[in-house]
């Protein structure tokens, strides 16, 4: 059996900042393999407030989909807590190339050498890290180097798809899953091309086309909150005749 804890909910600046719904990573665990996925403001607190307690030292590996900061905030401190400060060399990071170099570095250059492993994300291509096979999606369409994720959890294939602008191409990135868990910032369209984040609509469509067993929204924006996500979910689930859930912070999901 698989795990997937979505410690956060909260998605763009407002929510962030207010803390209206916590910033915290996505934590991920099958067959003893750990890995904490987009570890945003608060994820080292909620791992350590989470019952039962995720020891960050356990982990095996980081991602991040991309360098903004409700999705990588975290980094950092994780990397010094699982490697105790340098003296356990251990863990491995993938991130995009963005994370790493250039003004979006998001990584601190004297914490790297404390990893065993840092790879660089590419577009569509298969990373093994402990017991976990997983994926990156295409390039999304994103202000930020942004890839989504396909892991191999429990037997069925778990989509992350993550901050992105809607294009038709994502459904076919994620037709595979059994499993989508969806970022929907936004509940309906935002009129500036600017803010590239998919709304309830675009979910419909991608759900639509690709029908998963079950569908997890998360990375709410205030839009979403003011919608409240659990009722936007149910008229969902009621129109597509699916299982559409919304998330709630400390979600945890067996598989
Ligand atoms: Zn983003």
């Amino acid at each position: 059996m698989a795990i997937v804890k979505i410690l956060g909910t909260a998605g763009a600046r407002y929510v962030v900042a207010k803390q209206l719904r916590s910033s915290a990573g996505t934590y991920v665990e099958h067959e003893g393999t750990r890995l904490m996925l987009d570890p945003g403001p608060g994820t080292l607190v909620r791992m350590a407030s989470a019952k039962p307690r995720l020891e960050v030292e356990k982990l095996h590996g980081i991602l991040l989909s991309h360098a903004h900061l409700d999705h990588s905030n975290d980094v950092n401190i994780l990397i010094d807590a699982l490697t105790e400060g340098g003296f356990k060399r251990r863990g491995v990071l993938l991130a995009p190339k963005e994370c790493l170099e250039g003004d979006t570095a998001v990584v601190l250059r004297y914490l790297r050498p404390f990893l065993k492993e840092i790879r660089v994300l590419q577009p569509e291509t298969s990373y093994q890290i402990g017991k976990i096979r997983l994926r990156t999606s295409g390039r999304h369409y994103h202000t930020a180097e942004t890839y989504g994720f396909i892991m191999e959890l429990g037997g069925q294939k778990v989509g992350f798809v993550v901050d992105t602008l809607f294009f038709p191409g994502l459904i076919d990135y994620y037709r595979e899953c059994q499993i989508l868990i969806l970022n929907v910032v936004r509940y309906k369209p935002h009129p500036s091309p600017n803010v590239q984040h998919l709304c309830v609509k675009d979910v419909e469509e991608i759900l639509e086309a690709i029908r998963p067993q079950k569908a997890i929204l998360t990375h709410f924006g205030m839009t979403m909150i003011r919608a409240r996500p659990h009722q936007v979910a149910e008229k969902l689930s009621r129109k597509l005749g699916l299982e559409v859930l919304a998330a709630y912070d400390g979600l945890t999901l067996e598989i």
